[in-house]
């Protein structure tokens, strides 16, 4: 079986030496093996989200650490404002409407982000806000909110939790959850942190763990003062995915030894070299304010997505991934989190400058004829 050059916004890549970890004989949960694993797993999250607060590991999809968020720090009725820039903001916003929340919503057209005087006059309007729900990266739209001007003007401006969704973005953008004033981030297995999926992490600040205390939504599995409590042993309160724990030891070990200064430059590097080959090759870039994680294009003129998509796949064995919703086969998506490098975005570009080329050739050939 040929290698498959994955270039999806999770899962992302799993580097060879964290698949070994995780071919390791299993081993139980409540051993001090596994405890001193976690412990070092925990140290290395903090590092990961730059926070002293726990970073808590939950055994399920990246969803499922937004809806603990959601049912952790609030109650029904409370009010919350949501930015709802594409698929993932508008999840936020319907997670929060299905427990009940008063979901405020600021819209903003696809492959923009929010601008800070619309925060500062939504919370004019609305002062009983508790809560402002973020998208780091709008993986839909390949888009970057600005979360650290944000928080600053949330806490100028009120008493509301600053709640990001850094899925897409935790290990790729320069994120500082104690300096910024971030309340409660979640992110996941599969993206920046190069495991499979299945697990996901949650910080948060003092104030949040304050509200979690009086929430009154329903929870059980999801209750994150059962974790914060088993989390001062080196913990979970349920059986936790030994498997992906094991490969995380590795991932994070690397990612920290890299530093993530240097992560998140590496990020950044690549994904200018990416847009610069692809505005070379004519095509446009989707967002105003591209992110450093997924980069969204504009399908040229007359180019079909199924078909450049199986090209990129059944020729050069890469994966990408199509617009959502109202911009499917009018966009694609490369991301290029994790486990990537100049020479994973030197055998994008060329594919694509090969297909193309033919394509653009075979329209030629039939307008002439
Ligand atoms: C991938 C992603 C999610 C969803 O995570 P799942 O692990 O699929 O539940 C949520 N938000 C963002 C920004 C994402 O990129």
């Amino acid at each position: 079986m040929a290698n498959k050059y994955l270039f999806t916004p999770g899962p992302t890549p799993v580097p060879e030496q964290v698949v070994q970890r995780m071919s390791e004989p299993i081993i139980y949960h409540r051993s001090k093996e596994f405890r001193e694993i976690f412990a070092r797993v925990n140290g290395y999250l903090q590092t990961l989200f730059q926070t002293k607060q726990p970073v808590m590991t939950l055994t399920s999809s990246g969803t499922g650490g937004m809806e603990a968020i959601i049912v952790n720090l609030f109650s029904a009725g409370d009010k919350v404002i949501s930015v709802n820039a594409g698929k993932f903001g508008e999840r936020w916003s319907a997670i929060g409407k299905s427990y009940g929340l008063n979901v405020v919503e600021i819209k903003i057209p696809w492959g923009e982000t929010v601008a800070v005087p619309q925060i500062i006059e939504a919370l004019s309007i609305h002062p009983d806000t508790q809560g402002v729900l973020l998208t780091h990266c709008e993986t839909s739209t390949g888009t970057t909110t600005d979360v650290k001007s944000v928080a600053e003007v949330v806490q100028k401006y009120s008493n509301a939790l600053v709640i990001v969704d850094g899925i897409s973005a935790i290990g790729a953008l320069e994120f500082r959850f104690d300096e910024w004033g971030i309340d409660a981030c979640v992110t996941a297995s599969q993206k920046g942190l190069m495991i499979p999926p299945g697990l996901t992490f949650i910080a948060l600040s003092n104030r949040a763990e304050q509200s979690a205390l009086v929430s009154t939504l329903p929870k059980y599995y999801f209750d994150l003062n059962k974790s914060l409590i088993a989390y001062e042993n080196n913990d979970t309160p349920w059986t936790p995915a030994i498997t992906l724990v094991r490969g995380l030891e590795k991932s994070l070990q690397m990612l920290t030894a890299e530093g993530m200064g240097n992560v998140w430059m590496r990020h950044e590097r690549i994904s200018k070299i990416l847009h610069e080959g692809l505005t070379g090759l004519g095509l446009k870039i989707f967002s105003k304010n591209p992110s450093f994680c997924v980069t969204a294009v504009f399908l040229p003129d007359g180019i079909e997505w199924g078909n450049f998509n199986s090209q990129l796949l059944s020729e050069h064995n890469i994966i990408i991934a199509p617009g959502q919703a109202e911009y499917f086969g009018k966009i694609f998506r490369i991301a290029h989190i994790g486990n990537i490098d100049d020479s994973n975005i030197k055998i994008i570009l060329s594919a694509i400058e090969i297909i193309l080329g033919r394509m653009h050739d075979e329209r030629t050939k039939r307008e002439i004829q």
